[in-house]
């Protein structure tokens, strides 16, 4: 039985019949954050509630990359290639330098404390951007609740290390991504905590000196909702959903999902050439080949 759900024709030239959905680690409580290290040929995501960061390496195995890891969750990597990582425990947005230390790259606004920073990208300038929702401070599983002192907004840290926000309007911001040349940015709103907040995607226009305008909404995924999400080469959008991975066309069509045993949080492109989707997803990492490049 196929994993794979064409639901455009197209999909069909996107996927491998016979690429096996492996599982490739598994034991954990809600895995996020997958980011490859293509120099190191090792996978590393987070583990929230056991307040932990994995290495993945193919043929060898799983291993522990930080313990404690302040309940990070999204990861991306800079220009440079150093990690970037969202972390729930210190209400902060890190980056470890390639000596190991870790720097603070953002930690509050205007004088009051960041919420739980979500996921993570960085731009073509260098410039970061992250969304900062209330889920780390809302309950003690992904963090330690805390009072909610900004509202949950879309921020961009300059080169300079200027931090302004960029989306003030989103009930809880989580997963982005810019389309390949940057004229867009998807930004998923995943709804306030224990409330029927609408779920779903949003597009904005990227204009010069990075100001957003736009913002309606680009698809809203069901079953489930997404979260962390990534954009392939051609622009196609592979967002996590409740029943798998849905990829969206530039204009926002499904055009096929990938169904996961599990529901999926996030999912990044790695391996020899960005053609294989790691995925989280709940208590486990899935890959699978694809016919595309991240
Ligand atoms: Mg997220």
């Amino acid at each position: 039985m196929s994993f794979f759900e064409i639901v455009d024709p197209i999909f069909k030239t996107f996927v491998l019949g016979n690429a096996p959905l492996k599982e490739i680690a598994t034991g954990f409580d809600w895995v996020e954050g997958p980011v490859w290290f293509g120099d190191l040929n090792c996978l590393v995501f987070s583990d929230i509630p056991n307040n932990r960061m994995y290495r993945w390496i193919p043929e060898i195995g799983t291993s522990v990359f930080r313990a404690p890891s302040n309940f990070s969750n999204g990861n991306t990597r800079d220009r440079q290639g150093r990690l970037v990582s969202c972390e729930h425990g210190s209400r902060s947005v890190t980056r470890t330098e390639t000596d190991g230390s870790i720097t603070v790259i953002a930690d509050g606004y205007q004088g009051k404390r960041l919420n739980s920073p979500n996921d993570v990208i960085v731009a073509s300038d260098g410039s970061i951007w992250f969304s900062d929702p209330h889920y780390g401070i809302s309950m003690d599983y992904e963090g330690s609740k805390a009072e909610q002192e900004l509202p949950c907004n879309v921020y961009r840290v300059d080169p300079s290390g200027e931090i302004t926000t960029v989306l003030t309007d989103f009930n809880c911001p989580n997963g982005l991504a810019f389309s390949p040349d940057e004229s867009k940015l998807y930004v998923a709103d995943t709804g306030r905590i224990f409330t029927d907040d609408p779920r779903h995607i949003r597009a904005f226009d990227v204009g010069s000196d990075w100001r957003l305008t736009g913002g309606d909404v680009f698809h809203t995924i069901a079953p489930g909702c997404a979260d962390g999400m990534r954009v392939d080469s051609d622009g196609n959008l592979w967002s996590s959903a409740g029943d798998g991975v849905h990829c969206l066309a530039p204009d926002g069509r499904l055009l096929g999902k990938i169904l996961v045993p599990q529901t999926v949080s996030n999912v990044c492109f790695g391996g020899r050439y960005k053609h294989v989707l790691f995925i989280t997803a709940s208590t486990s990492v899935y890959s699978v080949a694809l016919n595309r490049r991240g």
